[in-house]
């Protein structure tokens, strides 16, 4: 036994005596022991065992610069030496919070110019749901709290975020979700769209929008929440139909649009936003993840010029915010990670170059035997694993077959995620050709090996 070796079991027993993960069965985990990652480069991880993967999700949908970035660890390590922290309250300010906002400012669409910085995506969607319900406060309508979502959401796992989310799994824990939550369907055609033309689908579930508003009363509906595309749901990309008509009835009753951007905000669709990519009109924006490609934990929610001004001129004290909104260093490493994706035109490449090819290459695996559906937009894709692809027939038990190819993926170098029977990627937006066909070539292959193995599953388990 090598000395690395011995290391590595010793880690893993203390990481199994001390170390609770989260969404993570432990006694599952423990039996399995984990995988200790202890470097990365560009697109590759590694782990304590030596093995090298192609990571195709980008950490969790955030390393979007990609790994090894020094500039990002140099800037982190002068600002900690001039000023690691100081607050944003009581009037006080830093300059890498100040010069953030700005760019921030400048990179979203024109109608959104301020910004409230939190330390995370679930922290912003309840910032949100205070400033939500704050401004209808300061109208003199704070009957008007509901806040609408969609079942199968994902907007963080805070008792709020949660909450908004529409996993039923995570409701069921803690007895959510919090009063003056509803949910509405998602538009996810493959799964239940049923025997509608996608763009019928898409206007049927942006018409609960409107059913619910009218359900609940106007006098009683604040907003609606939404990721541009639904990501740990499983990469649901609605059909075409669908933003139009829900940014229509957002205007026609004049409930505020909130867009969660934590996965799609910087760049990932090939636009800076989600918003610009379905050219929608958010009051609010939630960022997280990509804003510092995940070096260190930040997040924030932009605010329209609609909301800043009423939250601003209306006047009072927004009785909200962290000890470590407005970080001098995560700032700094966000500013510069901001001017990486400017500097070397990565959104532009992810729009013209790499995203199109991505999207070419990852449909061919639409052909293969085990796949339904193989859909994408910019870098984000996913697989649908059937049982019978032309009836999109599911396997009689979800999340074997996914948990298989999951593995598969890893032991063949690729990182890809399961959620349940769907094959998710979400890879670095610095991701070359060369890369991508290295992905592709890694998902037919770990695809062939899933099939040859799911006579070996026991269904009935
Ligand atoms: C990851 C995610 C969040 C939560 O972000 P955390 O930083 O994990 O709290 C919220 N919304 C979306 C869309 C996400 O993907």
């Amino acid at each position: 036994m090598t000395s690395q070796q011995v290391d590595f079991n010793e880690l893993q027993r203390l990481d199994s005596e001390h170390h609770l993960h989260p969404f993570t069965d432990t006694r599952e985990l423990n039996a399995q022991g984990t995988r200790v990652i202890v470097r990365a480069d560009g697109c590759y991880i590694w782990d304590a065992e030596g093995n090298k993967l192609l990571d195709g999700m980008a950490g969790l949908w955030c390393v979007n610069v990609g790994y090894g970035r020094k500039e990002l660890a140099d800037i982190a390590s002068r600002q900690m030496q001039e000023l690691p922290y100081y607050n944003s309250f009581f009037q006080c300010t830093t300059p890498p919070a100040i010069e953030l906002s700005t760019v921030l400012a400048d990179i979203a669409p024109a109608h959104i110019n301020h910004v409230f910085f939190t330390g995370s995506g679930s922290e912003s969607n309840d910032t949100v749901v205070r400033m939500v319900r704050r401004y209808w406060d300061l109208l003199g309508e704070p009957q008007k709290s509901v806040i609408i979502s969609r079942k199968n959401a994902y907007h963080g796992s805070t008792m709020a975020g949660a909450s908004l989310g529409g996993m039923k799994f995570m409701h069921e824990q803690g007895g959510l979700p919090l009063p003056g939550i509803v949910h509405i369907d998602q538009p996810y055609w493959f799964d239940e769209g049923g025997d509608l033309e996608p763009d019928e689908f898409g206007r049927r579930v942006a018409g609960q929008l409107e059913e619910k508003i009218l359900e609940l009363g106007l006098d009683r509906v604040a907003a609606f929440i939404a990721e541009p595309i639904q990501g740990a749901g499983g990469v649901i990309i609605a059909p075409e139909s669908y933003w139009p008509e829900v940014q229509r009835i957002c205007d026609k009753y004049g409930i505020l649009l909130v867009v969660d951007e934590v996965i799609c905000g910087f760049g990932r669709t090939g636009r800076w936003f989600g918003s610009d990519y379905y050219e929608l009109k958010p009051d609010f924006m939630s960022i997280a993840k990509g804003l510092t490609s995940g070096y260190l934990p930040m997040g924030g929610v932009m605010v329209s010029d609609r909301v800043a001004e009423t939250l601003i001129s209306k006047g009072g004290e927004l009785a909200h915010g962290f000890t470590y909104s407005g970080h001098p260093v995560t700032a700094a490493v966000a500013l510069a990670n901001v001017k990486i994706l400017q500097d070397e035109k990565i959104v532009e490449r992810v729009a013209q170059d790499t995203g199109p090819y991505l999207q070419q290459r990852w449909s061919e695996l639409a052909l293969h035997p085990l796949v339904g559906e193989a859909r994408g937009i910019g870098f984000l894709g996913a697989l649908e694993l059937v049982e019978d692809k032309g009836a999109r027939r599911r396997f009689k038990k979800m999340g074997k077959v996914g948990t298989l190819c999951r593995n598969a993926s890893l032991d063949n170098g690729l990182v890809m995620r399961a959620t349940g029977d769907t094959m998710i990627i979400s890879p670095p937006l610095v991701a070359t050709r060369e890369h991508i066909d290295e992905l592709v070539d890694k998902a037919r292959r770990t695809l062939d090996q899933t099939l040859e193995g799911i006579p070996t599953i026991d269904f009935e388990s």
